[in-house]
């Protein structure tokens, strides 16, 4: 269990970690919705004002995914990723399957692509650059542990 006042403690480690590695992207990816408070984070940490996300879906509960990340809505355009480099932020690298679509979409237009995440699991298909923790059990975060207030879910 993550919690919030530990992830206060992340963003600061995790920006070091990119800072240290001479690493100076230009726009934060955010993987919504598990990654967007990591790429706030370290936005504001890298000085980077651009940021952007992209809506992914591929887990619908405790180790249950669909059969293939699925991208829901736009993300930035090519010309957004035109000649910039790239830091991707997200949660966890469970499989690697949702970093690996979200690369692959980002890569023929971006100067260069590097992944940050809170946990990386030793089975992921993307090795992230940087990461906080490695684990290779169910790590509950605290924006979805929070009970919800509304039930059901308004779609993307
Ligand atoms: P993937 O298997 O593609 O690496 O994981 C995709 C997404 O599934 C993650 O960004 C995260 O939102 C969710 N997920 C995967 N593993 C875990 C986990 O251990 N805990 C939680 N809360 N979500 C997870």
């Amino acid at each position: 269990m993550l919690t919030w006042e530990t992830f206060g403690r992340c963003v600061p480690e995790l920006a070091g970690q990119v800072s240290a590695d001479g690493y100076r992207p230009d726009l934060v990816l955010s993987v919504a919705r598990g990654g967007l408070a990591l790429g706030m984070g370290l936005g504001y940490a890298l000085g980077v004002k651009a940021c952007a996300m992209l809506n992914v879906e591929f887990y619908t509960g405790v180790d249950a995914r669909l059969d293939e990340p699925v991208v829901l809505g736009p993300g930035p355009s090519p010309a957004d990723l035109a000649g910039r480099r790239v830091l991707v932020a997200d949660d966890v690298a469970d499989t690697g399957r949702t970093l690996a679509a979200v690369r692959d979409l980002c890569a023929p237009h971006a100067a260069e692509v590097r992944v940050a995440v809170l946990y990386d699991k030793p089975g992921s298909v993307v090795r992230p650059d940087y990461s906080w923790r490695r684990t290779d059990r169910w790590i509950d975060f605290p924006w979805s542990s929070v009970e919800a207030v509304v039930t059901g879910s308004v779609p993307a």
